[in-house]
């Protein structure tokens, strides 16, 4: 066979030629294939521009389904949803994330906590539970953890509340005693009394140094008709939390009278009250001396020691006037400015109260009431 050389010279550009076509094609083929995915974001921005939002969506889905590194532009576009209160297309958003197959678990466990947090804005508070439980083990665990224990505290489930706090303390998320203890008083409304004191028992032992469960126990007994073992309560509680004498100095007098202990409970009551001048234990300490022009001498010498209205008005009282016809009318201002000042104020959030709460009603804080009065602060 003859081999033809002009052939050789011919088929080698030629075979460039078609080689480079070649390369060409598939150039444009990709090129095309790339431009049709920023295609779909415009799409998509354009209906977000025109305020088209769920056309916007189903845009952005259409073009994330084609290319899995769109991931980032649905949390973007998911938290903005979420952040304007359009909590129905946030969890579409994220829903869809989580129905990917190609997703990484780092990824997966975003979208999971990020739809736990479109429930939750939501209120949807049954179906945040079991998002919230689905993070356990993952990196989100510890916040996760302090949103579940917020719902069970918002739903009153203490039993759930005190697991979760468990969990957290093992966590090394802080010391949750205190927390633990409230949990347990909680339960106590609605206890039959053998359960109850079971249940402030356990609390005292959780948390020794909380005052509430004492209290609250001494109170108990106080109802049962128990004087002694409540003031043996009191007594303790003096002891192990001193700050609080305050909020239980009425209780101590009370069953200082039933059990003839008087003395005994003016000593802790004079000793609290050098320690810090209290409105409450000088109203105890008044109350129990036996005569009472005595007692109101006290509210003089506590009005030496603080310019105190509250103080002032309580003297008042009894005293005669030259004129008596006016006394009432003047107790009446006195009473009515001093009201105010008998209050409770959070200390995290302001909220003021009549009464003392060991959780605040405004900002759901635990033991953020100080045993002080407004005007004492
Ligand atoms: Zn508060």
């Amino acid at each position: 066979m003859d081999f033809d050389l002009s052939w050789l010279l011919w088929g080698l550009p030629l075979a460039f030629v078609l080689g480079w076509i070649a390369s060409r094609l598939d150039l444009r083929q990709l090129r095309i294939q790339n431009r049709d995915a920023p295609k779909a974001y415009f799409k998509g921005l354009n209906f977000l521009l025109n305020e088209q939002q769920d056309q916007a969506i189903d845009a952005f889905i259409q073009a994330v389904q084609n290319d899995p590194d769109t991931s980032e532009l649905h949390f973007a576009l998911g938290n903005l949803f979420r952040r304007r209160g359009e909590y129905e297309r946030a969890v579409r958003v994220h829903e869809h994330l989580l129905s990917r197959g190609d997703l990484s678990r780092e990824e997966r466990d975003r979208a999971q906590h990020a739809l736990a947090l479109d429930f939750l804005k939501a209120g949807l508070l049954d179906r945040a539970e079991d998002a919230l439980r689905k993070l356990e083990g993952t990196e989100y665990e510890g916040q996760a953890l302090l949103a579940l224990l917020a719902i069970y505290e918002r739903t009153r489930d203490w039993p759930h509340a005190s697991e979760i706090a468990r969990k957290l303390e093992a966590l090394g998320q802080g010391n949750f005693n205190g927390r633990l203890a409230h949990y347990l008083c909680e339960q106590v409304a609605g206890a039959q009394p053998a359960e109850a004191e079971k249940l402030l028992r356990e609390a005292m032992k959780v948390a020794p140094e909380a005052a509430r469960p004492g209290i609250e126990l001494a109170a108990m007994q106080t109802r049962g008709g128990d004087a002694k073992a409540a003031y043996e309560t009191l007594a303790r509680l003096a002891r192990s939390a001193p700050s609080h004498i305050p909020l239980m100095a009425g209780q101590l007098v009370d069953a200082a009278i039933a059990t003839n202990r008087r003395e005994d409970a003016l000593a802790i009551l004079l000793e609290a009250y050098e320690r810090a001048h209290s409105l409450d234990v000088l109203e105890a300490i008044v109350a129990l001396q036996a005569d009472s022009a005595a007692g109101r001498d006290w509210y003089l010498k506590h009005l030496e020691r603080e310019p105190s209205l509250v103080a002032a008005s309580k003297w008042l009282t009894h005293e005669k006037l030259e004129h008596e016809q006016f006394h009432s009318l003047v107790q009446g201002a006195l009473d009515h400015a001093a009201r105010p000042l008998m209050r409770y104020r959070c200390a995290a959030c302001g909220f003021e109260a009549k009464q003392h709460f060991w959780q605040c009603p405004g900002c759901q804080a635990w033991d953020s009431y100080p045993a002080r009065r407004v005007e004492e602060l």
